[in-house]
Order: structure tokens, then sequence, then C-alpha cells
């Protein structure tokens, strides 16, 4: 569904006919330069998907004309939050289907598509409240929950849920990363050659991480993180799409978001690319001992 609607920029005066995509999340927040004056316009909208409905939220830099007699503007600003948008957007055409043919093949992009905007939205919440029946020990909730979401395994004691939630955490994940299956088994492999080879190594960072609660801490980094990226998934989804091009077809340098949250990817970028604050919750002499002790049996085919 798309939204008309009016705006003013505050700063000179020029009117813009908005063409905004009614999206899957409970908010979205667009943002771009006034075609006059370059000044950035940026508003936000409330979604409520049970009614379905939505309302215009908050409005920075123009605000909005109501009247009802306003013709098609020639200035039209197309907002999508969960389709690029192309640079040389005109006519009538929405993003969607500007867009809709150029994934390899469509269809499953949009099955794919659609799983990720549902596991975002609707499975995320299930399992951070899986982790909270960890965390207060309920083992009803806990196991009602695990079935619900078709955990087949045994469920007899917290070792068995723990390997519940980090299976439940696995699928969830495989759903945001496309095309890995084969670095993922490359990881797999690696990480059961170190199994094997480190010994009694495991077992003292076993120990190590639990003495520190190092791995609580990494745990809940992980799940603040989780956390975010669920929230903004929608704004990102778009980029998504690139990943099922046809490789040298298209260039995402032709193509805009129309989301532009970039302040809220600031800490999950940092993360990403900072061992830092992992690094910060680790007793980081433990880990050097433990490294003197056994040398890395990750070997050194890809470092
Ligand atoms: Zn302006």
């Amino acid at each position: 569904m798309i939204n008309r609607n009016y705006i003013e920029c505050l700063t000179c005066g020029t009117k813009a006919m908005t063409r905004t995509a009614i999206g899957h999340s409970d908010r979205q927040e667009f943002a771009f330069p006034c075609s006059g004056c370059g000044v950035e316009i940026r508003f936000a909208m409330k979604l409520d998907q049970s009614a379905p409905s939505f309302s215009y939220d908050w409005i920075k830099g123009a605000k909005w004309v109501h009247e009802p007699t306003l013709p098609d503007l020639e200035n039209v600003r197309y907002l999508d939050g969960e389709n690029l948008i192309p640079k040389d957007m005109k006519g009538n055409f929405s993003p969607f289907l500007l867009t809709s043919s150029l994934p390899k093949d469509p269809i499953e992009y949009l099955k794919q598509r659609d799983v990720r905007f549902f596991a975002s939205q609707q499975v995320w919440p299930k399992l951070k409240e899986l982790h909270v029946h960890i965390e207060r020990q309920n083992a009803t909730l806990f196991d009602k929950l695990a079935r619900e979401l078709e955990y087949e395994e045994p469920l007899d004691d917290w070792h068995g849920r723990l390997r519940a939630e980090l299976w439940a955490l696995e699928v969830y994940g495989a759903w945001f990363r496309p095309f890995t299956s084969s670095d993922e088994a490359f990881i797999r492999q690696r990480i059961n050659l170190a199994e094997s080879t480190a010994g009694s190594a495991l077992a003292a960072l076993i120990a190590e991480l639990i003495a520190s609660h190092g791995h609580q801490a990494l745990f809940t980094e992980c799940q603040r993180v989780r956390d975010e990226f669920a929230q903004l998934y929608p704004a990102l989804s778009s980029l998504y799409q690139t990943l099922y091009w046809p490789e040298g077809a298209a260039s995402l340098d032709d193509y805009q978001l129309a989301e532009k949250r970039f302040a809220e990817l600031r800490p999950f970028v940092e993360f990403q690319s900072s061992p830092q604050p992992l690094r910060d919750r680790f007793n980081s002499e433990s880990l050097l001992s433990l490294k003197r002790r056994a040398r890395s049996p990750l070997g050194n085919s890809r470092q």
C-alpha cells in the first residue's frame, strides 16, 4: 500500500508530494534532501500491523500541507523502506515494481524476504522470551515454548535446554545469512578439529570462562546486537536484495535507501568492526594464559 501526502520545506517553501510505501514494521523513518534547497527533511511514521493502520508521527525540516485540492505535483519523493529506490526514479511505478525483476530468482527472493520479516518481527521476541525462562530457571515455560518452536530433542535438564536455545538461535540466524552454507560448513569443520585437538585446554577454557563470567558477558553482548538487528532489519532489508542479483547485472550505486537510520546502526557497526567491547568484558589475562598453555588449534589456513 502506498500513501500520498504533501510537504512544504520550512527553509525555502518548495512543495513536494511524498509517495510512501506502508511497510511491515512498527515504525518507519525517512530522510531526504529538499529538492529546492538541499536541507534535510526527515519524518517518522507509526504502524500498527495488527489493525492494520498507520499514522504520521513527527516531521523535521518541513511541514505537512493538508490541501485537498493539491494536484499531482511534479516534484515527487518515493519512499519505501523495504525496497531499494532507483536514483533516477520517475513516473508512477513503485520502487517494488522497478526492482522486483533484479534478483536471479525473484520468487525465491520474495519467499526468503517474507521469512526474514517474519523472523525479525515474530520469532525474535520468542527467542528473547526463551532466554528469560533460562535466566529465571523456569523449566515449564521454557519447555512449552521450545516445543512451540518445534524443538524435538530431549529437554531433561538445563544442558538440554541450553542446547535447545542454541539450536533456535542457529536456525533463526541462518535465515539472515543466505548463500553462506559453505562458509558455515568450513567454520564447523574447524571447530570440530579444534575440539578434537585441544585436549585439556578446552576444559580449561570453559572453566576460565565460567569462573570469570565471561561467557555470560559474551552472550549478553551478542543478545544486545541481535535485538538491535531485529529492530533495524526492516530498514535494512532492501539491501539483502543485492545478494540475490546475478553477478555484474546491477550496481548498488544506482540505488538508495529510503530509511536512513544510520545513528541506530552505529553501535551495531562498532560491535562488528571492533573486538574492543568484547575484549573489555573478558579477563584478558586468563585468555593469555590459556593461549600460552595451548597453541591455537584453529590452524593457519584462514588468518
Ligand atoms: Zn527547501
